[in-house]
C-alpha cells in the first residue's frame, strides 16, 4: 500500500541535529573513530539522590496515570522554584508538567495557532521554535541577528517584525545555539516594544538558565517586565539543569486560561508525564543545587578550551558564548575551498559532512539554526574529547586549500 500523508508533514522535518547525532552512532557502529559533538545533552550523570528518589517512587507504587498537568507536589516545587530563581509568583492552575519543554511548546502553540498567525522567532534559533509553529500551520517570522549584535534580538528588529498577525514572539536565553544572554536591559528594551502591541505574547524557553558564565545574570522577561507577565509563558525543565534529558519532564508557568488550553492538547496526545519522573524532577528541584554552579564552571572552561583552539584555526572565527554548552563557529571563510578528495565546500552543512566523514568529528551546520555559514559543536564532552576534536577540526581546515 502507498501511504498518503498529511499536507501539514510536509513543513517540518526530523531535528537535524538528531539526524546528526543518529549518522554519526551509524557510523561509530561501523567501526569509525568518530568524537559525537552533536547532540544537546549534558555529558553529566543524572544526580544520585535523584535517581534514589526515581526508585523509592516506583517501589511506592506511584506508577498509575497522574493528573494530566502533573502531580500537585510537582507543580508546587516549579512554583517554590519560579519563586526562589525568578522572583515569580505562580498559582497550581498556572503550572504545566510536560514530558519535556518540547512538549510545553508544542502544547502552547497547538492551543493558540492557526493558518496566517505569525511567531516571531530570532535566527539562530532552536528548530522546534520554527517547526512547530509550522506544524500548527502557522508562519515563522524570521528575524536574523547577527554576531554584532551577540546574536540578539534588538528592539527595532522586534518592532519591524511584528504585524497585526503576529501572536507569540520566542525568546530563548541562553540560548541555543548561540550561547546569547540576554541583559535586563536587553529585555526591558524589547518588553518597551511589546507594551505597544498587546496582541503579542512572549514565549520564553529559559531551558538553559542555570548554565551562564563569566559571573553573568540571568533575568527573565516577566521577572523585568511584570506588566507582561499576564501575556507570558516561562518555560523550563529538567533536562539541562539536572542532566535529565532522558526523563522527559518539562514545565511552564503561564496565565490559568492558557495553560487550561495547553492541558487539553496534553490531555488528548500523551496524558500526564511519567509518574516516576516526576518524582525524580520533584527530589532534584528540592534537593542540593550546590553541583549546578560547579557544571556551569565545567561548561565554562571548555568554552574556554574550545574558543582557545577554533579561534586560532585559519577561516574559523567564533563568539564567546555567554551561556548554554554550545560554541558557534562561523565558517565563511571556509566557503568555497577544495577538500583533498577536490569538492568545492558551499556551505556549512558541506562542512560538517566533510568533518565527520574524514576527520571523524560530529558536529551540526548551521543551516539547522537558520544561519548558515556556521556550525555548532556541543561542549558537553570531556575535556580530553573537546582537545582532540578541536585538534581534528583545525587538522580538517589546515587540509583545505
Ligand atoms: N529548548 C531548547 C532551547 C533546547 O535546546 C532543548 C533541547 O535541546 C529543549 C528546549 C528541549 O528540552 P526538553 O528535553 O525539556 O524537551
Amino acid at each position: 500500500m502507498t501511504f498518503k500523508f498529511a499536507q501539514r508533514m510536509g513543513r517540518f522535518e526530523m531535528s537535524p541535529s538528531a539526524r546528526t547525532s543518529q549518522r554519526a552512532r551509524e557510523l561509530r557502529a561501523l567501526g569509525h573513530d568518530i568524537i559525537p559533538l552533536s547532540s544537546g545533552e549534558p555529558d553529566f550523570a543524572t544526580p544520585e539522590h535523584v535517581v534514589e528518589a526515581a526508585y523509592a517512587a516506583a517501589r511506592a507504587g506511584q506508577t498509575k496515570y497522574t493528573t494530566t498537568s502533573g502531580v500537585e507536589a510537582l507543580k508546587d516545587a516549579v512554583i517554590e522554584k519560579f519563586r526562589r530563581d525568578n522572583d515569580l509568583d505562580y498559582g497550581r492552575s498556572e503550572i504545566i508538567i510536560s514530558a519535556g519543554a518540547k512538549q510545553v511548546l508544542f502544547n502552547v502553540f497547538m492551543a493558540t495557532l492557526e493558518a496566517g498567525d505569525e511567531v516571531v522567532v530570532p535566527a539562530p534559533y532552536w528548530i522546534s521554535y520554527v517547526q512547530i509553529p509550522q506544524m500548527a500551520g502557522a508562519k515563522p517570522v524570521v528575524v536574523p541577528c547577527t554576531a554584532d549584535s551577540g546574536f540578539k534580538l534588538t528592539a527595532d528588529g522586534l518592532a519591524e517584525a511584528i504585524t497585526g498577525r503576529t501572536r507569540w514572539l520566542v525568546l530563548n536565553s541562553p540560548s541555543n545555539p548561540a550561547g546569547a544572554v540576554y541583559m535586563r536591559a536587553e529585555l526591558a528594551a524589547l518588553a518597551e516594544v511589546l507594551r505597544a502591541h498587546p496582541h503579542v505574547g512572549v514565549v520564553t524557553d529559559d531551558i538553559y538558565e542555570h548554565i551562564v558564565f563569566d559571573d553573568r545574570e540571568f533575568a527573565t522577561i516577566a521577572e523585568v517586565a511584570p506588566d507582561l507577565k499576564a501575556r507570558t509563558l516561562t518555560v523550563n525543565g529538567a533536562s539541562k539543569t539536572y542532566a535529565m534529558t532522558g526523563w522527559r519532564i518539562g514545565y511552564a508557568g503561564g496565565p490559568a486560561e492558557l495553560i487550561n488550553e495547553m492541558i487539553k492538547v496534553q490531555s488528548q496526545s500523551t496524558s500526564g508525564p511519567c509518574s516516576v519522573s516526576q518524582a525524580a524532577v520533584l527530589a532534584a528541584l528540592e534537593g542540593p543545587q550546590d553541583f549546578v554552579p560547579q557544571r556551569a564552571k565545567a561548561f565554562e572552561t571548555r568554552r574556554d578550551l574550545v574558543l582557545s583552539m577554533l579561534n586560532q584555526t585559519d577561516g574559523l572565527k567564533c563568539r564567546q558564548p555567554e551561556g548554554a554548552f554550545y560554541v558557534f563557529a562561523d565558517c565563511h571563510g571556509l566557503l568555497g575551498r577544495r577538500t583533498p578528495e577536490g569538492e568545492t565546500v558551499q556551505s556549512s552543512a558541506d562542512f560538517v559532512r566533510y568533518v565527520m566523514d574524514r576527520h571523524g568529528v560530529a558536529t551540526v551546520q548551521g543551516e539547522a539554526y537558520g544561519a548558515d555559514g556556521h556550525f555548532r559543536i556541543s561542549i558537553a564532552a570531556s575535556e580530553g574529547d573537546l582537545t582532540e576534536a578541536c585538534a581534528r577540526i583545525q587538522a580538517a581546515c589546515a587540509a583545505l586549500s
